[in-house]
């Protein structure tokens, strides 16, 4: 178990994948930080059924000691198709290929186990719930964290709260988003015999990934107006995706209603820095991503990794703060500019759909090697 350390204090705004991540990263690296996580939920906790995390998101986990607990509560994704609603098949890829390319197959591990994985490499009491940070103040000794409750002095502030941000916020006033056009729905089901599979119609998509044991975490996009919620979410998606090939159909009925999420996909502005002196952005809070690719948790993963190493390596956390921006902003620009031209490809009219198909299995693989491979 981690030390508690009487060192500066580091206060970490949000205790998901990244604040955990990167508290379990100072815990290994052996950090002279004390951090305390704040989260606004009122316990440990990630909606969305599960994640596929590529290699390079494999490989930072394995820097912060957790890989091969997460690769064992997981399960490898290397195989899977792309078809239409109509059935028609655009692309195979095989495990072999897939592997070789990127250097490992991502692994799909449900997002309680995750969190629960990193969690238990922090100390305990490192996070404190139900505290939300509104903001900060920058002091002689570092930054004056604006909570929902006290305020805490501190040495450094990381923003690891999610796209919604409130330290990005503090850093950008006026920071706009807007509604990407579709909700994204996510949950786990039971059904026997489910491959990876991504089927695309107009404007909409429809994605399962198995987990092994048949049970499987599928994704779903639609088309329609922002903030919405349906009585009944998975009969709205029933009628959504009439008429769809198997196994659409067999996957919402296998699908626990009170285990499905419903989220307004959103769309930020690139921030143009990360940081203020001793405070820092990471994970979706620096650079929020359309879903498509699977990238952002991984992405994230990868800042929490590199912070870690280089907090516990540096003279103060302003100089690994500027390291960390210097080696992260323009690599994580490219991914997020990928996810949207995915999304774009996805969200597109089926002629587009099957044009798709023309792209080489080659270059495709190539292109996402570059972005979540191992030697990414
Ligand atoms: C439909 C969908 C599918 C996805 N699939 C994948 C995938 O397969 N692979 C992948 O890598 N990524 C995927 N992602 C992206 C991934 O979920 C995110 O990139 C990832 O969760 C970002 O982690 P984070 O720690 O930065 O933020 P979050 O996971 O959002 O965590 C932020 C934390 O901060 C807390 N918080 C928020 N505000 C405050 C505040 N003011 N004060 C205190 N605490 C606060 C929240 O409660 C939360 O615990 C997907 C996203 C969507 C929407």
């Amino acid at each position: 178990m981690a030390r508690v350390s009487d060192g500066p204090e580091l206060v970490v705004a949000g205790a998901g994948i990244s604040g955990l991540a990167l508290a379990a990263g100072l815990a290994r690296a052996g950090s002279s930080y004390r951090v305390r996580l704040l989260d606004e939920r009122p316990a440990l906790g990630s909606t969305g059924g599960a994640i596929t995390l590529w290699p390079a998101a494999l490989a930072a986990l394995d820097r912060i000691g957790t890989g091969a607990d997460v690769r064992a509560a997981g399960h490898p994704v290397g195989a899977g198709t792309v078809r239409t609603n109509s059935g028609r098949t655009l692309r195979t890829l095989d495990h072999d290929r897939t592997t070789a390319a990127l250097g490992e197959a991502p692994v799909a591990v449900r997002r309680g186990a995750l969190v629960e994985i990193l969690h238990a490499r922090v100390a305990p009491g490192t996070v404190t719930f139900d505290a939300a940070v509104r903001g900060y103040e920058r002091t002689d000794g570092g930054v004056r964290v604006l909570t929902s409750t006290a305020p805490i002095a501190a040495r450094a502030l990381v923003g690891a709260d999610g796209y919604r941000s409130r330290v990005a916020r503090a850093l950008h006033p006026g920071l706009a988003e807007r509604y990407a056009g579709y909700p994204a729905w996510r949950g786990l089901t039971r059904a026997a015999g489910l491959d990876a599979v991504q089927l695309w119609g107009a404007h909409q998509e429809f994605g399962v990934v198995p987990l092994g044991d048949d049970v499987a975490y599928w994704f779903a996009t639609v088309r329609e107006p922002a903030e919405g919620a349906a009585d009944d979410e998975l009969a709205h998606l029933a009628a959504a995706f009439r008429g769809w090939p198997d196994p659409v159909a067999r996957v919402l009925a296998g699908t626990d209603p009170d285990a499905v999420s419903r989220n307004d996909v959103m769309d930020r502005q690139p921030l143009r820095r990360w940081r203020d002196g001793p405070v820092v952005v990471i994970g979706d809070a620096a650079h929020p991503m359309r879903p498509h690719l699977g990238q952002g948790g991984g992405q994230a993963l990868v800042d929490a990794a590199l912070l870690a190493s280089l907090l516990a390596d540096a003279g103060s956390p302003e100089e690994a703060f500027a390291a960390f921006e210097a080696r992260r902003r323009r690599t994580t620009g490219r991914v997020v500019r990928a996810s949207r031209a995915a999304a774009r490809a996805v969200d597109a009219p089926a002629a587009v759909h099957r044009l798709s198909a023309l792209v080489p299995d080659a270059l495709l693989l190539r292109a996402l090697a570059a972005i979540g491979g191992s030697r990414s």
